[in-house]
């Protein structure tokens, strides 16, 4: 197989014949003239497929893609679960998936539970269950959980496995590979990495739930627009390098925040002394830039994301600008003041420079 670098330039590259662009255009139309492959926009489109063979190439299985992430994970719900059945749930995971089970799926009498994902996994706590979701490292405490362990109990217990694989991406973890069913996420984030589009996908191993997955991804219409897949699979191509600076500006920002006197609670799975990295150093294949810290209160983080002149306050992450997040004005389960802090790409020296100013 080849590197990563390699396998982001070339994923699902079009027609190299020559004469042939580089770079297939987007393809913008409603509907085909009747006969061929494509027949109407909603049910499929070359775009797609073209985005659709890249992201199912870097997990490891057939990939569906989606309007946005939650398009992607709400799809999957309504996919798997039917009527009575019992799901599990990150406790600290990503809100509107708990929120969306609870607000929207009420009609199937699901029993949740809701898991940390940090928790002791044991074939008490998946008895039962039809569908194991875990996210992990989870957003945005960055807890992690053994995706082998998570699926060998979950199967035990006759349930699927899926993996909300937003944070690691494809290139960072591939859930698949480790015995999960499924592996989803939201491409708005680091795997489009620029900041210019909502966009999701799901993959997976079973050529069967994909098709089950493409036939109510067209019912139910949470289909993305074509330019839209389009700029991602454009972003995607150069995941590789932007991942590696990102994790590269975590390593230095984690080794200036530790013993800051002002900052707590520091995480960065990637970091030797982190609770999450005996796992993570097991399972991930890199670490991304993602690292979460607490500031005294909701005030002394909102002033330091204003103070700082290279991170914006932004609600997204893994872009290629800097940005920090106060999680609990989003009704998160955590500190008022911890904040996660996406790291870009620019340079080490000036992103820490400018932290460690805001700071002061
Ligand atoms: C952002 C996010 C989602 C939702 O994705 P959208 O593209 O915003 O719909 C789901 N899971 C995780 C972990 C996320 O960070």
């Amino acid at each position: 197989m080849t590197g990563d670098g390699t396998r982001c330039v070339h994923a699902g590259a079009g027609d190299e014949r020559p004469g042939s662009p580089t770079v297939a255009p987007p393809v913008l139309a409603t509907q085909f003239h009747l006969g061929g492959e494509h027949f109407y926009g909603r049910a499929a489109n070359p775009t797609w497929e073209a985005l659709e063979s890249a992201i199912g190439d870097l997990d490891g299985g057939h990939c569906v893609v989606y309007a946005s992430g939650m398009a992607a994970t709400s799809s999957l719900l309504r996919t798997i679960l039917g009527a009575g059945d019992t799901v599990l749930l990150p406790a600290d995971g990503y809100y509107l998936t708990r929120a969306y089970v609870r607000d929207h799926l009420g009609a199937l009498n699901l029993t949740v539970r809701e898991v940390p994902t940090s928790a002791e996994w044991t074939p008490e706590l998946v008895e039962g269950a039809r569908l194991v979701l875990v996210e992990t490292p989870s957003n945005p405490g960055l807890d992690v959980c053994d995706i082998a362990e998570v699926a060998r109990l979950a199967h035990a217990a006759g349930a699927l496995v899926a993996v909300d694989n937003t944070t690691a991406t494809p290139l960072g973890q591939r859930p698949l590979e480790l015995g999960a069913d499924i592996t989803f996420a939201s491409d708005t984030k680091a795997l489009s990495g620029h900041s210019d589009v909502v966009l999701g996908h799901i993959s997976t191993a079973d050529p069967d739930l994909a098709t089950r997955l493409r036939a109510e991804r067209t019912a139910s219409g949470a289909v993305p627009g074509p330019f839209e897949v389009w700029l991602a699979h454009r972003g995607l191509g150069t995941l590789d390098l932007r991942l590696s600076r990102q994790a590269d500006n975590a390593a230095a920002l984690y080794q200036a925040l530790r013993g800051h006197p002002r900052v707590r609670g520091l995480r960065w799975p990637g970091a030797a002394a982190d609770p999450a990295h005996p796992i993570a150093k097991h399972q991930m294949r890199r670490f991304g830039g993602v690292v979460t810290f607490e500031l005294e209160s909701a005030a002394a983080a909102d002033e330091f994301v204003a103070k700082a002149k290279l991170v914006a306050a932004a609600t997204s992450f893994g872009g290629l600008h800097s940005t920090a997040d106060r999680r609990a004005q989003w009704g998160d389960p955590v500190p008022e003041g911890l904040l996660r802090f996406s790291c870009g790409c620019e340079d080490a020296a000036d992103l820490i420079a400018d932290v460690l100013a805001a700071l002061r």
